[in-house]
């Protein structure tokens, strides 16, 4: 049975990130706002030696999207910089051999801050991931990586960390389509590969994003993720492409947690504003005894209620071992649109107040989207749902 009554152990996590939040993000989160492509140095310290002490971040479970959300109320950019494995680390662990995981990330809590990312994003080849035109051929005990990748969160911190990995999505077999497509771990510092573009985006401005471009890249040959063997195991699906996307069952709840991170600050921001204008929300009236204003803070509570829940159920579900691809798509697209409906409606309902510079609620708004965006858009995660729901494959419904 689902039981979200949250654990002594989960209630202290939320506490602790809650007050990261407000202490470390809070008071620096118009500064990086303002200031792109600075990094906050300081505070990715003083974050490292919490990890290191093992008080916050890391892991793909509901202890994790608890603290995602807490700290996302504080930053969502900032979140991004808190140094971790990230997407390329939740890759390696979902698809590599014990020997890669003690390779890749055994010392992972030992030095200096260290960070993961992961590249599949094309120009041309973003929701269809199996058109990746970035090639990897064998040459002796080396692959050589041909290519460039857009928009890798955190692109430019794990690549220039001395310790930082880079998951690079290439094509053994272009001919083979999703069959040929497999993941290859890039380490920092290999001669080949380098940062090309930080992109200059609409919000999370505290993150990097960045071009990276792969010219003739020789990786050694045990740095593939996963079997080398172009094998079709049915009709529509491939060994490798159904590995890749194993990897978001586990990372699409955290994403959706940081959407409801940033959801909550804006619900937070208009209902202390109403508080302090002496207006009450009155639950529990008959909807049409409602003011408009109370339904829409209503409607924004039961958004940001409904991603939680579906989150949560995705994660449960993944701690019990039971597959959760639709759980966590579903999870996705309500939390991205949820947050991006809750900020744009906050925004409106606070009139000047949202839309000034004098607070943070115009700020969340522009770094509500991307949670609609990364790790499958909106469309995409519904078009997921839809597959599951209606028993269609891949081919069957594009
Ligand atoms: C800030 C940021 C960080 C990112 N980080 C990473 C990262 O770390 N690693 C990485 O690999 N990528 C990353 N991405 C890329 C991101 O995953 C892609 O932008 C996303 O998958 C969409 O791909 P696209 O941009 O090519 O858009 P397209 O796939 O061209 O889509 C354009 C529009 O068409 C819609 N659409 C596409 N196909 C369908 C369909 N079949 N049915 C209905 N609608 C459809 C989409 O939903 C979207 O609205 C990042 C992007 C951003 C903006």
């Amino acid at each position: 049975m689902i039981d979200f009554e949250f654990t002594p152990e989960q209630k202290e996590a939320v506490e602790a990130a809650h007050k990261i939040a407000e202490e470390l993000f809070r008071p620096i989160s118009r500064y990086y706002d303002e200031h792109e492509h600075e990094s906050p140095q300081e505070l990715i310290d003083k974050l490292w030696e919490k990890r290191r002490e093992g008080s916050l971040f890391g892991g793909l479970d509901i202890t994790a999207a608890l603290r995602a959300e807490e700290v996302c109320w504080g930053d969502a950019g900032l979140y991004l910089c808190v140094p971790s494995p990230g997407l390329g680390g939740a890759a390696i662990f979902a698809t590599g051999t014990k020997e890669q995981l003690q390779r890749f990330l055994g010392n992972y809590n030992e030095g200096g801050p260290k960070w993961g990312a992961m590249a599949m994003t094309e120009t041309g080849c973003g929701s269809d991931t199996s058109a990746i035109s970035t090639t990897a051929v064998r040459d002796g005990d080396e692959w050589v990586l041909n290519g460039e990748k857009i928009f890798v969160t955190c692109g430019k911190r794990a690549m220039e960390n001395p310790e930082g990995v880079v998951v690079v999505w290439a094509t053994v077999d272009k001919s083979a389509g999703r069959a040929g497509m497999k993941s290859f771990v890039v380490q920092a510092g290999t001669p080949g590969a380098r940062v090309e573009k930080m992109e200059k985006k609409l919000g999370i401005k505290a993150n990097d994003t960045v071009t990276i471009v792969f010219d003739n890249c020789r990786i050694p040959y045990e740095n593939i993720l996963g079997s080398p063997e172009v094998r079709k195991i049915d009709k529509t699906e491939t060994a490798g492409f159904k590995k890749a996307m194993a990897t978001f069952d586990a990372t699409r709840p955290i994403v959706a947690a940081m959407a409801l991170g940033v959801g909550r600050a804006a619900l937070d921001f208009v209902k202390e504003t109403l508080e302090k204008e002496g207006i009450k929300i009155h639950y529990g009236l008959p909807r049409q005894k409602l003011t408009a204003l109370e339904r829409d803070v209503m409607d924004m509570e039961a958004n940001y209620k409904a991603a939680k829940l579906l989150t949560l159920r995705s994660l449960w579900m993944m701690s019990q071992l039971l597959p959760n691809n639709l759980e966590a798509s579903m999870a996705k697209a309500k939390a991205g649109l949820a947050v991006t409906k809750i900020t744009q409606k906050a925004v409106e309902l606070m009139g000047p107040l949202g839309y000034s510079r004098k607070y943070l609620l115009e700020k969340w708004m522009r770094d509500a989207k991307i949670n609609d965006i990364f790790e499958g858009t909106g469309q995409i995660n519904m078009l997921v749902v839809a597959r599951r729901v209606l028993d269609y494959s891949r081919d069957q419904l594009k």
